[in-house]
């Protein structure tokens, strides 16, 4: 006979938990994250959240750390439903740190699943957009880069991969060409002319390393490439999901291409800081 892990009654043979026990857990479980989220949102009590949920707890097998996981899960899903619209308002971003205060959730327990720089990441967007400098970036350890007098780390994203765009051109035709007759005693050789070049792109992923973006520029370091291009030598830029397209003012520049792993975050925080610059 095994025992159930939830109820500890007896669960038949070969059996480690009853249906109905799994059952209740997982519908506590649900609750509790539902009510952290309303809290953590502000439609519901924060003050209440402990007792209701204890009370729920009790009825469905969750111990005290779970319930502290459900409310970093609730957490999580305020941030998600809150930059659904792009935009971090101070009242939800008060909503959030007072919800974070009050269990005592550290950046740690909230960064778990990334949700506590999304958080950070809308914070800095709407700096930018209010035309304020972010000042909400600290690098873990030392950048590789020599940043310009007055310039500012705004942010730092790590294992970028970089792509460059390289043209190939060859050209058809030569002496393989098909004699047609026009007229009688005339030939035209058809594809004696080297005139079609035929361009095939490719995107080749040049190197990964760390890509900063300072009030100025934009920085890149790897083991094999490093450079930085000035935000005005920047004539567009181009969102990816996961990636940031740029073109440069030059006739010679190819499409470069970062995969930051956030495609809306790059996109906005660039776009947005060449409109301060300018
Ligand atoms: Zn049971």
């Amino acid at each position: 006979m095994g025992t159930c892990i939830y109820c500890g009654k007896p669960a038949g043979i070969f059996r480690k938990k009853h249906r109905e026990c799994a059952e209740k857990r997982d519908q506590g479980w649900n609750e509790i994250i539902r009510l952290a989220k309303e809290a953590a949102i502000g439609t519901y009590p924060l003050e209440d959240v402990t007792n209701r949920s204890a009370a729920i707890a009790a009825n469905s097998f969750l111990s005290s750390n779970e319930i502290r996981e459900a409310m970093v899960t609730g957490w999580e899903k305020a941030v998600e439903h809150f930059l659904e619209d792009g935009n971090l308002e101070p009242q939800e971003e008060i909503r959030l740190v007072a919800f974070a205060e009050h269990f005592e959730l550290t950046q740690e327990d909230l960064d778990k699943n990334g949700a506590y720089t999304q958080f950070v990441k809308g914070l800095v967007l709407r700096d930018l957009m209010e035309g304020k400098i972010p000042e909400r970036f600290r690098p873990i350890g030392h950048l590789p880069f020599n940043f310009q007098r007055k310039e500012k780390l705004i942010w730092a994203f790590n294992d970028v991969k970089y792509y460059e765009d390289r043209t190939r051109r060859r050209y058809t035709g030569g002496s393989r060409g098909v004699s047609i007759r026009i007229a009688k005693g005339v030939y035209y050789r058809v594809g004696s002319f080297r005139g079609h070049p035929i361009e095939t792109t490719e995107r080749i992923h040049v190197d990964t390393g760390i890509l900063a973006v300072t009030t100025k520029h934009l920085y890149f370091y790897g083991p094999r490439k490093s450079f930085r291009i000035r935000f005005d030598k920047i004539v567009s830029f181009t969102p990816y999901s996961d990636a940031i397209g740029i073109q440069r003012d030059a006739a010679t520049a190819k499409p470069q291409f970062f995969v930051t792993g956030d495609g809306w975050f790059t996109y906005n925080l660039l776009v947005n800081l060449s409109n301060l610059e300018n």
